[in-house]
């Protein structure tokens, strides 16, 4: 990921924080500053919940050098109590446990360690409710 990218998204990574359009009520995760659907230009913030279930996942048998050492892990679209769905890595729970429409909960985790200045990045990941 670009390190722009990773800058700009830092609040809502960090905070969950949404845009729902103030013309047609949609919520976008994360957020944008025109809505696809009305062209509404006109956002709130709105911090998203952080219970859901799981709609669908992936096993990730080949992770990213980064996520190595967490292979074999889970890969979801979680489907938030507000109906907004997101895709985040599921932990703290067997691959072969995994099932659609299992009850998550988003938490506050670290992410990943970088290289040898021992940045650490922290997100949400999804654990069974
Ligand atoms: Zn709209």
């Amino acid at each position: 990921m670009q390190p722009q990218r990773v800058w700009r998204e830092i609040p809502q990574r960090y905070r969950l924080e949404a845009g729902q359009c103030r013309k047609c009520k949609k919520i976008f995760f994360p957020p944008r500053l025109k809505c696809p659907d009305c062209g509404g230009e006109a956002f709130a913030k709105l911090r998203l919940p952080t219970d859901g279930k799981l709609l669908t996942y992936t096993v990730v048998h080949t992770a990213p050098e980064r996520f190595a050492k967490l292979a074999p892990y889970g890969l979801g679209i979680v489907e938030l109590s507000n109906k907004v769905r997101l895709t985040v890595q599921i932990v703290d729970v067997e691959p072969e446990e995994l099932k659609s429409g299992m009850p998550l909960r988003l938490e506050f985790r670290k992410i990943h360690d970088v290289g040898h200045a021992g940045v650490i990045c922290y997100g949400y990941k999804a654990v069974p409710a």
